[in-house]
């Protein structure tokens, strides 16, 4: 299937030289694969690059930049407890501290002996007065410095892995890389000055300016552009795929619906009442449906499910409703029951759980058509599972934007409609990013009844009150988040951050204090979140690195630590957290004064709205003003290289581009879709390249 001149970029990372079985697990999690391949780190882009030509003195260092100096080591200051490791340096000019968290203190005696000569490279920051470096990004003597390129790609890195391991992984990755075929237009090439596919990674890996990696690069953003080329192709070969088929009326009676609506505990809102009005409206269509239903948490998406579901069942056929979770299709699931029991529907819950006998009979039932909804995980559409006559498939994707996971659930049944629901409101110009070209239907009213989220926005200097203010939320018996940002690029960094407000809110509320971050086991965070939906710890402390996404009503305060550094989109999501039970709610932002302009304003739009959509759109035009945020916070989730705030043009050329192609080269057959068919490969974007295949 795939072309044989791609299988070096997708062996498994441990050909490589130097990336022993050890290293799989860290490697797995920084590229975010249970076995990393080749073309996975390829794809990890160096953030930034270390110029090591130039080497100021350090009274000549300018804050806040990275610095290659050449210090002299003079103290060794062991930090007693937990406190960092403090080792104090200089030059003929000045003074520098370096500073450690959780570093083994014979470590860091190896790495800077007392009246030895080394260059350390790192930021370097002004604390309390003094230059200070903390966990400097290289530490090298004489030779080591010899042996590193003079402009070395900077990596993010998780633990476990050090930048040399991972630079040298990356290069030998560099050394699989053929050319390739060119798949892009090539006076598209020329206008934007793009070097090929193959060149452009070489470059990015081992770049010869910083600017060669600079967010803004072309090399980059012509990766970008591949990437969000084969993703728009994808949608588009697989939508024409879809439109083949005839749809077929799936437009009920309108009976199990009004029993439904007869049961329901509330009235539907405006919105609900339109897009079920637009989904009638499909399903009665002579195409088939793929419709996206977008809307907050809470906005009450479910019940549109089902109603749109049971419009389907009226007229004798089966629906499904797919949740990307085990846990959320069991609460989809328990949800849904009562209401569909009302209307006597007959429903099923099916996931990897269900085994055995149970779900033999399951199966058989549902073959013989003798249920009507099914709800389940992706287990809904192994092998095996065979409906009657499924016609409408509700997809809860919550962030997983697999193409081929929809493809698999729609060929369960005969042109079967197809309802997609997102939870993260995506500005409408994103919508064509993830989705190619779907309908939309958007919940933006909210349900009645809700207590808003009261939004604050607090200077770090009254951290004080804050606290108190925590405090007496938990005496009156509800639990408070504190969530503590990823800031720089190292979690360890990150981490000791987190720790370090963990020790100051135990040192005033003791026992009632827990913590979860993403260096925990699973098994361990599960315990800490546990702890504190029962209440024996109603104050958690956080990284974001750990999706807090257990529903607890009882928690009514959300602190979140410098959140001008966060995207508003996730502070969204994030405060969405609190105000889910009864009472009122509070969501307090902290951020470090000054704030800049471009800050200061998309705070406030915090406090001003609750709506995602408004949120999600102010996001999206202030990033586009050049506001610079932490790498992990800005990408398009599922993309790797493409960012919206840098390659939002593209994002448009992809689109038109992939029509075009679609329409005159439908099964890429021509000597440039056999290369786009790399391309494919190449982004995972494969189910595509087999579609046209079977076609
Ligand atoms: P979503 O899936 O969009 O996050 P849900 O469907 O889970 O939201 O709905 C959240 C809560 O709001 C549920 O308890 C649901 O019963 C309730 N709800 C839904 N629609 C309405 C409505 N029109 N009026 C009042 N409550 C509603
Ligand atoms: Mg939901």
């Amino acid at each position: 299937m795939r072309p044989a001149v791609l299988d070096p970029l997708f062996a498994p990372l441990t050909s490589l030289k130097g990336v022993g079985p050890k290293l799989m697990k860290p490697f797995g999690q920084l590229l975010n694969r249970a076995e990393p391949r080749v073309i996975d780190l390829l794809f990890h882009l160096p953030y930034s690059a270390i110029d090591r030509r130039a080497r100021p003195k350090l009274g000549e260092v300018v804050p806040d930049a990275i610095a290659t100096v050449k210090v002299e080591v003079e103290r060794h200051i062991p930090g007693r407890g937990r406190a960092p490791f403090k080792v104090i340096t200089s030059d003929d000019t000045s003074t520098l501290e370096i500073v450690f968290f959780r570093l083994p203190r014979e470590r860091v005696e190896r790495m800077l002996p007392i009246g030895e000569t080394r260059y350390v490279s790192g930021k370097v920051g002004m604390y309390d007065g003094r230059l200070q470096m903390v966990h400097p990004d290289r530490v090298l003597d004489e030779k080591g410095l010899a042996d590193l390129p003079e402009v070395e790609p900077v990596h993010s890195l998780t633990e476990g892995l050090g930048a040399g391991i991972v630079r040298r992984a990356a290069m030998g990755a560099v050394a699989r890389l053929r050319d390739l075929p060119e798949w892009q237009d090539a006076a598209f090439v020329q206008s934007r000055g793009f070097l090929p596919f193959a060149a452009s990674l070489r470059l990015l890996h081992g770049p010869s300016e910083p600017a060669d990696v600079a967010p803004e690069s072309r090399l980059r953003a012509r990766l970008a552009y591949d990437e969000l080329l084969a993703h728009q192709l994808a949608l588009v070969l697989m939508r024409n795929e879809m439109k083949r088929d005839f749809g077929r009326n799936n437009a009920g009676d309108g009976r199990l619906r009004a029993k439904i609506e007869v049961a329901l505990p509330f009235s539907l809102t405006g919105s609900q009442r339109k897009a079920l009005e637009e989904i009638a409206h499909d399903l009665a269509d002579e195409t088939r449906m793929l419709r996206l239903l977008q809307g907050d948490v809470g906005s009450g998406k479910t019940v549109v499910a089902l109603l749109a579901a049971a419009a389907v069942i009226e007229a004798g056929r089966q629906a499904a409703i797919m949740a990307p979770t085990e846990i959320l299709a069991r609460q989809h699931h328990a949800r849904i029951a009562p209401l569909a029991s009302a209307a006597g529907i007959r429903h099923s819950i099916l996931t990897g759980r269900e085994r055995g006998p149970a779900r033999t009979r399951l199966l058989e039932e549902l073959a013989a058509g003798e249920i009507d909804l099914l709800i389940g995980t992706h287990a809904l559409f192994q092998e095996g599972v065979d409906f009657r006559d499924l016609a409408f498939a509700v997809v809860d994707e919550q962030h997983r934007f697999g193409v081929h996971q929809r493809l698999a659930l729609a060929s369960k049944g005969e042109a079967v409609d197809l309802l997609v629901m997102t939870a993260t409101p995506i500005p409408r110009t994103l919508v064509l990013t993830y989705f190619g070209d779907m309908d939309v239907s958007e919940l933006r009213e909210k349900p009645a009844g809700r207590t808003p989220i009261d939004t604050r926005t607090v200077s770090l200097d009254r951290l004080e009150e804050v606290v108190d203010g925590v405090g007496r939320a938990v005496s009156e018996g509800t639990r408070a988040y504190w969530i503590c940002p990823l800031v720089e690029e190292s979690e360890l960094v990150d981490l000791a951050a987190a720790e370090d407000r963990f020790r100051f809110l135990k040192a005033r509320f003791g026992k009632k204090v827990g913590l979860v971050h993403g260096q925990m086991r699973a098994t361990e965070r599960d315990e800490a979140m546990a702890a504190f939906a029962s209440g024996q710890t109603p104050i958690l402390v956080s990284t974001t690195v750990v999706e807090v996404g257990v529903d607890v009503p009882e928690a009514t305060v959300m602190v979140i630590e410098q959140a001008e550094r966060f995207g508003l989109a996730q502070l969204h999501q994030l405060r969405g957290r609190v105000g889910r039970g009864r009472g009122q709610s509070t969501c307090l932002l902290l951020y470090k004064a000054p704030l800049g302009e471009t800050a200061r304003r998309r705070l406030a739009k915090m406090r001003e709205t609750d709506d995602g959509f408004e949120i999600a759109e102010e996001d999206l035009a202030l990033r586009g003003e050049g506001e610079v945020l932490g790498t992990r916070q800005s990408g398009l989730p599922g993309f790797k290289i493409a960012r919206p705030e840098l390659h939002r043009d593209l994002i448009e050329t992809a689109r038109k581009d992939a029509a075009i192609i679609a329409a005159r080269d439908p099964g890429l057959a021509t000597a440039r879709g056999k290369a786009l068919r790399l391309l494919l490969h190449l982004f995972d974007r494969d189910e595509a390249v087999r579609l046209i295949e079977a076609g």
